[in-house]
Formats: structure tokens, sequence, C-alpha cells
């Protein structure tokens, strides 16, 4: 007998978005038991990313309502479906917008994180399994977001999406690396990799690329360029080592001529955080020509689309993007937790608001007006 027959529906709170851009509404929900290879979490901790906040407002690829948004959190197995040997009931885990499933070929590649079957997908509201929802309200179905929706106070995730993690790990300080903080780390440490004693823009001080600015500054580099539009972020990205900043209301030329200046030529390496296309075009111009290179994290609107002279290209400059900071969930986030363990890595700093599940809402008031960093939503509460 395997504990996967003894799961049955539970009824829980869950935040559901019924229209784009009006508030969530806190509804009772049935979530059914998980299928083959799929677990059911108990969500402890979760918090608001931007990317939740674009696809609330509907500015991401394909809108579906009604759906219960939410991806970054930390939560315990409480049930697991057919097949799963790796998790049990009372593991500590991180549900991941973005999966691992071992075995194709991106999971075997060394140098990918966009697994074949569990990459993310932000169009499908369903699980894979059976191209069904788990959650429902009198029979009526509700979207999965990301394969997470954790602004339930249980949901049904993929195995592949989940990263089993040190049971002494606070869930609600590594809550953050679910998403935005590992991103932005990985997007620096991975991808752009700067070299001791370089120069780097981050584009955007949220809490993912203040999270690029540690890792700028973990990697040793002697410049870090604070580039965003709304001033109030620079007293708190002072905490996160960034030694300049630029405002590009400030200027009457475009931004990248600014660091141009400011650098003799360029930045080594900038990473953009801010979903702005035009941000994300001065992210790539502003790298010196020869050796600079350029990482894209923010999530573009839909109808957005990159133009930049090719000259740009032909002159040596590199533009990358990524996803998840190129970290394989199950594979590698337990180690960026173990970062925050051994006191390398600092999570407090990147939580400025706390509210209990009822006040959802204001965590997004709080995005919304550029409000802090992370809002630390607590479902017990
Ligand atoms: P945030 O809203 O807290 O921060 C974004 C910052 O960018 C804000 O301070 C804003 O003032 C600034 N900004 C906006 N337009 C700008 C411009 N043109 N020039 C300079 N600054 C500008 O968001 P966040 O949670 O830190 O997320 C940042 C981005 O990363 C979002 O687009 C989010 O969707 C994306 N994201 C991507 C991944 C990935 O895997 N690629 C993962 C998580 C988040
Ligand atoms: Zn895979």
């Amino acid at each position: 007998m395997s504990s996967s027959t003894a799961a049955q529906v539970i009824r829980c709170k869950a935040a559901v978005a019924w229209e784009a851009g009006k508030p969530l509404v806190i509804e009772e929900v049935e979530v059914a038991a998980p299928q083959a290879m799929e677990v059911r979490l108990k969500i402890l901790f979760t918090s608001l990313c931007h990317t939740d906040v674009y696809f609330w407002e509907a500015k991401g690829q394909t809108p579906l309502f009604p759906r219960i948004f939410g991806h970054e959190a930390g939560g315990i197995v409480e049930s697991i479906g057919e097949g799963v040997t790796d998790l049990k009931p009372g593991d500590h885990v991180l549900p991941v917008f973005t999966g691992e499933c071992k075995e194709c070929r991106h999971c075997k590649s060394e140098e990918s994180n966009m697994c074949d079957l569990l990459r993310i997908n932000t169009d499908r509201g369903v699980m894979l399994n059976d191209g069904k929802s788990r959650f429902s309200i009198n029979g009526q179905p509700i979207y999965h977001f990301v394969g997470t929706s954790t602004f339930s106070e249980y949901t049904v995730v993929h195995v592949g999406c989940v990263a089993k993690i040190n049971l002494a790990a606070p869930l609600d300080k590594v809550c953050v690396l679910s998403c935005g903080i590992s991103t932005g780390l990985g997007a620096t440490l991975n991808v752009a990799k700067p070299k001791k004693g370089s120069t780097v823009a981050i584009f955007g001080l949220g809490a993912v690329g203040l999270a690029a600015a540690e890792g700028a500054r973990i990697a040793g580099a002697s410049r870090i360029i604070g580039v965003d539009l709304n001033a109030k972020r620079f007293d708190e990205a002072k905490k996160f080592g960034v030694t300049e900043f630029v405002n590009p209301k400030d200027h009457d030329k475009p931004v990248q001529e600014v660091i141009a200046e400011m650098t003799d030529g360029g930045v080594d390496r900038s990473v953009e955080c801010t979903g702005s296309i035009n941000a994300m075009i001065s992210a790539f111009e502003c790298v010196h020509d020869g050796w600079g290179v350029a990482v894209l994290v923010g999530v573009p609107n839909k109808d957005d689309a990159f133009k930049t002279h090719p000259m740009n290209i032909l002159n040596e400059k590199t533009l990358k993007g990524t996803f998840f900071g190129n970290y394989k969930p199950r594979s590698d986030l337990p180690s960026v937790v173990e970062r925050y363990m051994n006191k390398e890595l600092e999570l407090e700093k990147f939580i400025t608001h706390e509210v209990p599940f009822s006040e959802i809402n204001k965590a997004f008031e709080y995005m919304l007006r550029g409000d802090g960093l992370r809002c630390i939503i607590r479902m017990d509460a």
C-alpha cells in the first residue's frame, strides 16, 4: 500500500484571481489528490514576484482566468502520487516555476536548465498528467499558474518542479529563493560571470536586480552601477553593494550613453531585471564592445520587440537571457539554500514586508507602488 492511495480531496483557502487586475478573493477551494509524479504541498509562506503581477494584469502571453497565482514559496510535502520516490510527506521544499525531469537532453546538459518536459509554461493552466486542473470550486475548475499556484494553503505540483531542502532552513526566509533571489543571483554568477575587479551595471533595483547585485559583489566586481527610474530604490540598494546610481530620468540622453561615459566605453557586464523593453535595449547597448555581456532577466510585455543595430553585435557585444538564473531547480537550489545557511548570502534584507494571507492584496499594492522588495505572505495567519 502506498501513501498515494490514502490522499483525499482537501478543502482549503486559496486566493483566486477571477479577472485580470481585480483584487484576489479568498475562496474555499477543493484541491484534488496528487496524480502520478505529482506531490501535494502545504504552503506555509509565499511571496509575490513581479511575474505574478504581470500575468494578473494580463500583460503576459495568454490571459487565463479564474486562476490561482503564486510561485515563490516554501512548504511541506503533504502527500505524494504514484511513482514519486525522492520525496516523502514531511519533506521541506521550495516549489519552482520551471522544472527538471532529469531525463531530457536539457537536464542531461551541464549548460541548460530548459527542461523539455517541465520548462516554464505560462499559458498552460492545467497539470501535465491528465490536462486538468487540481483546483475547483463547486465543480468549476480554477487554473494553475506556472505549475505552482502557491496562493493556496495546499497546491499540487509536478515532482520535477520541487526542490527538497535542508529541514533546518527557515521557510519564512528561504521561500524567496524559490524564484526572484535565485534568479538574480544566478543571472550574475552563472550567466554574466563577471571577473574579479570588473564593472557591472544592474538595471532594475527590485529584489531580482538587488540579488543580481549580490552576485556581482560575491564575484568581486569593483563597480556596481544601479539603474532605476524609482529614486527611492537607491537608498535600499546601498545595502546590497551598489556603488553608483543612474536614474535615466535625470538625463536627456539615452542611459547607455551616460554609462559609456562613466566607464570609458561601457561596462564589462550588465544584468537587466526590469521587464521594460527600453531597459533591455539599454542594458545591451551599454556593455563594452569586444567583450561585454548583457543578460536579460525581466519578463517582457506580450507585444514587445527587441530592436538594436546589428553593428552592436558585430562589435562583439554578447546578448544572453536566462530563466531562473540557469539553476536546475532540483539539483542546484538546495546548494543556494546552503549559501544562506552558511551566511554567505543574507536574505533578511530582501524581506521588507509581511502580511497575513487574508491581506494578500496588500502585497500587490506594495509591489505596484514600488514600496519595498519582498512581502512575505503567512498562510497560517
Ligand atoms: P520589481 O518590480 O520589484 O523591480 C523592477 C524595478 O525595475 C523597479 O524598481 C522599477 O522601478 C525598475 N524599472 C522599471 N522600468 C525601468 C527602466 N526602464 N529603467 C530602469 N529601471 C526600471 O520586480 P522584481 O520582482 O525585482 O522582478 C524584476 C523582473 O524580473 C520582472 O520583469 C520579473 O517578471 C522578472 N523575473 C524574471 C525571472 C526569470 O527567470 N527570467 C524570474 C523572476 C522574475
Ligand atoms: Zn528535463
